[in-house]
């Protein structure tokens, strides 16, 4: 399947900034490795960056407090902020998977704009979030609704979704002009 790139670097630049965990340069590897992300998951993709190259020497591994059997690259750790030095192991994967949920907000926002949505359903089977429980199940206008990551969530990487839809019963009352039209032939 064609991947539409469109809000790949929007999401993972978005990503990177809230989230604190990797430099600003990281944005060239992680949009090299959303693609990856967004088919088999970030923990693959992340996975497979970690392994790749030069891996890290085992004094360099000691000192970050990793077990000498991890796979971590030197390119990665070059990548890291001291909040990303912190959880070398994770860095990349948490902010590959903030940026794939929002990509798909993007696309879906963007999808019902081009079929003209009626309105957007938030959807989500996360719990213990104050955002996602608020969101869940509710309705938003073309107008109104938002696809980044909502404010009040608590995860690093909200995984609320949404879903463009058609009123079935609008456009049929449309289609079929007013009330007084029927019987009239
Ligand atoms: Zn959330």
């Amino acid at each position: 399947m064609a991947r539409d790139p469109r809000y790949w670097r929007e999401s993972v630049q978005e990503a990177i900034f809230a989230l604190g965990y990797l430099r600003p340069e990281a944005e060239g590897k992680l949009m090299e490795l959303m693609p990856l992300a967004q088919v088999r998951g970030p923990r693959t993709a992340a996975a497979a960056f970690r392994a790749q190259g030069k891996q890290l020497s085992a004094n360099d591994k000691k000192r970050l407090g990793l077990r000498q059997s991890a796979a971590i690259s030197v390119e990665l750790v070059d990548d890291l902020t001291p909040k990303g030095l912190l959880q070398p192991l994770s860095a990349h994967e948490i902010t590959l998977q903030r940026a794939v949920f929002t990509e798909r907000r993007l696309r879906a926002v963007a999808a019902g704009l081009e079929t003209r949505a009626d309105y957007y359903l938030y959807a989500t089977g996360s719990t213990g979030c104050p955002g996602c429980a608020r969101l869940k199940t509710q309705r938003a206008g073309p107008g109104e609704v938002d696809p980044s990551h909502p404010l009040d969530c608590i995860h690093e990487a909200c995984p609320v979704g949404i879903v463009p839809e058609t009123d079935h019963r609008l456009r049929y009352q449309m289609h079929q002009g007013p009330p007084t039209d029927l019987g009239g032939e």
